[in-house]
C-alpha cells in the first residue's frame, strides 16, 4: 500500500516562505494499492491531487472524516470529479438526521458558492458511511470508529494487502490518558496518522487562550498513542497554522527522542508500506 500526502494542514490553508517544508494545504491523503485509490478527506490537499492526474478520469473512493471546511473544501475543485468518465464513490457519516449527501450539498450553493453539487458528474454515489459495520471498495477494508470532536469526528483503520493504516485528525483525547479502546483501535497498524495540532503549553494556556474544547490534541498524546499501540510509523498530522517549518521541524526532533517511528508528515511525502510477506 502506497501512502502520499497532499494536505497535512489543520484549520486553514496557508501560504508563503514559513510554510514551505511542511506545506500549507489542508488534509488530503491518499491511499493506493493493486491500482485503487481510497482517499481520505478533501482538504484544499484534493485539488492538489486532482491537478497531478492532468485531466484524466479516475476509479476511486473518497471517505471523510467530518465536514469542517478544512477537510471538504477541495472537493468543488477537484478536477476528476467533473470527468464523466470517473467513477467516485464518495462516503460520510449522516449527522442529527441529514444523510452525508445533504450535508455535503450545504457548502455548494448560491449565494457562497455558485457550483451545485450535482454538476459534479464524476461523483457516482454519495452514501452514508455505515459505521457499524467494515467498508469495502476495491482491496481496501475499513472500519471506523467515533471520536471525540465539536460536530464529531470518525476515524478510519484501512487495510490492504496485509498493512494498515489509522487515519486520525481532529480527534481529542482531552489531556487525560487516552482511552483502551480508542487504543485497541491503533493496534499494531503500520502507520498511524494523527492529530497533532498543539503543544502541551498551548493546550494548556500558557501559549496564547487555551486550546481545550477545541477539538485536537496535543502531539504528545499522539505519541501516547503510538507507544501504547505499538505501531509501526507515527505520522504528525493537521499542523496547526500558525506553525512555521522551523517549529514543526523542532517538535519532530522530541517526538523521535520519545517514539524512533515518528514524523512530521509534509506535503507530498509518500510513504510506502511494501506488502505483508
Ligand atoms: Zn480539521
Ligand atoms: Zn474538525
Amino acid at each position: 500500500m502506497r501512502v502520499q500526502f497532499w494536505g497535512v494542514r489543520g484549520s486553514i490553508a496557508v501560504s508563503g516562505e514559513r510554510f514551505v517544508q511542511m506545506g500549507g494545504n489542508t488534509t488530503c491523503v491518499v491511499l493506493e494499492h493493486e491500482g485503487h485509490h481510497l482517499i481520505l478527506d478533501g482538504g484544499t490537499g484534493l485539488k492538489a491531487f486532482g491537478d497531478s492526474l492532468h485531466g484524466k478520469p479516475i476509479t476511486a473512493t473518497l471517505v471523510f472524516t467530518h465536514v469542517h471546511w478544512d477537510h471538504i473544501q477541495g472537493l468543488p475543485f477537484f478536477g476528476p470529479a467533473f470527468h464523466p468518465g470517473s467513477q467516485i464513490s464518495v462516503r460520510g457519516v449522516s449527522r442529527d438526521g441529514w444523510h452525508f449527501k445533504d450535508i455535503l450539498s450545504l457548502q455548494m450553493a448560491p449565494p457562497t458558492f455558485p457550483v451545485r453539487l450535482n454538476i459534479l458528474v464524476g461523483l457516482r454515489e454519495i452514501e452514508d458511511f455505515n459505521t457499524s459495520a467494515p467498508l469495502d471498495c476495491g482491496p481496501f477494508r475499513v472500519w471506523s470508529i467515533e471520536q471525540a470532536h465539536p460536530d464529531g469526528v470518525v476515524v478510519y483503520r484501512v487495510e490492504a494487502g496485509g498493512r494498515s493504516v489509522v487515519f486520525a485528525t481532529d480527534v481529542e483525547h482531552g489531556g487525560v490518558p487516552v482511552s483502551d479502546a480508542f487504543v485497541e483501535f491503533c493496534r499494531g497498524c503500520d502507520l498511524l496518522i494523527h492529530d497533532a495540532q498543539y503543544t502541551a503549553e498551548e493546550y494548556a494556556g500558557q501559549a496564547g487562550p487555551p486550546r481545550k474544547g477545541w477539538g485536537h490534541c496535543m502531539w504528545t498524546e499522539a505519541v501516547e498513542v503510538a507507544r501504547r499501540a505499538q505501531v509501526g510509523r507515527l505520522a504528525l498530522f493537521h499542523h496547526d497554522p500558525g506553525r512555521a517549518d522551523e517549529a514543526v521541524l523542532a517538535i519532530e526532533r522530541e517526538a523521535q527522542a520519545l517514539f524512533a517511528g515518528s514524523f512530521a508528515a509534509r506535503e507530498g511525502q509518500v510513504v510506502d508500506l511494501a506488502a505483508a510477506p
